[in-house]
């Protein structure tokens, strides 16, 4: 839809072309969720795209997804073999609710949106990723189970720009399975989870959207019995702290991450699990 208040558009080429942040600007990533509700706040956007922010880039450190770096590039890349965590980032495209919005909207903006049903943020979270956020006051790197703070709410302040995301390398190799559950097939999902699972140390990270107004994240030193996962789950996510709507109660939504955390586990468990 047209933004019938947005009165300037900024292609910057470099952030210090910008003027001071002000009351009214926005940064546009790939525009998917900008221009498909009305932003009567908005006068002034702030496009990314000229920044050569793009990367998908294998690094030392792991690898680094770029601020306006589009979706379908995580399933149209190549990757090493072993790196199990590339399966959970290509669900999490899969995931979205519309299979047109993948060639445009980035991981990026996926996360800064912070919807409660965001199909990154669990994915980020089991993995440990890290994402680099520019303020006025220099740059800092923030843990993904640190950056949601609820729904559309997140630690970033007005002016700051998440610059990219860092999966560190040594979570690359992990496992990693993704469930999902929502009425129809293209709604929005009523619980997301996602499992890495380090087979050398047998440790276990799970990441839980849709559930909470943020995602949680629970750890595992090993793997988990029905009953540790369910006092977890219990503990991270109070019956209170549940989403209840329109679309689901809050004791489903949380049964459900329950029924979808079992079954992520289970190709894990070895033949020995009693
Ligand atoms: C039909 C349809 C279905 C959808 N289904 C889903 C779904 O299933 N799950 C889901 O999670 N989302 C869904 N969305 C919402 C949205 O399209 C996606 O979340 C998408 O990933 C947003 O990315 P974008 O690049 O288009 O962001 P934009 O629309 O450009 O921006 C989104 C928000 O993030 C901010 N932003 C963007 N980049 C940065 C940055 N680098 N630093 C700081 N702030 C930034 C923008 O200012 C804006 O507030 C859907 C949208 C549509 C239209």
């Amino acid at each position: 839809m047209d933004l019938h208040t947005v009165e300037t558009l900024l292609r910057p080429t470099r952030l210090d072309e910008l003027p001071p942040w002000q009351p009214g600007m926005a940064w546009l990533a790939g525009g998917t969720w900008l221009f498909t509700e009305p932003q009567p706040q908005v006068k002034t956007l702030v496009d990314l795209q000229r920044l050569g922010w793009d990367e998908l880039a294998v690094t030392e450190a792991g690898l680094v997804i770029g601020a306006t770096c589009v979706m379908s590039r995580l399933v149209e890349a190549e990757f090493p073999e072993q790196w199990g965590a590339i399966a959970a980032l290509r669900r999490g495209v899969h995931a979205l609710a519309s299979f047109k919005v993948q060639n445009v909207a980035t991981v990026v903006g996926n996360l800064c949106l912070a919807l409660p049903a965001g199909t990154f943020a669990p994915v980020m979270m089991a993995l440990g990723a890290r994402y680099e956020v520019l303020s006025p006051g220099g740059a800092a790197w923030i843990e993904a189970v640190d950056f949601q703070t609820g729904a559309r709410r997140t630690i970033l302040q007005p002016g700051d720009v998440v610059r990219r995301v860092l999966i560190p390398r040594e979570f690359l190799t992990w496992q990693t399975t993704y469930q999902r559950i929502c009425v129809a097939s293209a709604g929005l999902a009523l619980a997301i989870v996602v499992t890495a699972y380090n087979p050398m140390t047998q440790q276990v990270r799970v990441g839980i959207g849709a559930v909470s107004p943020a995602p949680k994240l629970l750890t595992f030193a090993g793997m988990p019995t029905a009953e540790e996962v369910a006092i977890a789950l219990n503990t991270a996510i109070p019956l209170e702290d549940c989403i209840e709507d329109d679309q689901a109660s809050a004791t489903y939504r949380r049964e459900m991450a329950r029924v979808l955390l079992g079954r992520s586990l289970a190709p894990f468990y070895g033949p020995t699990r009693s």
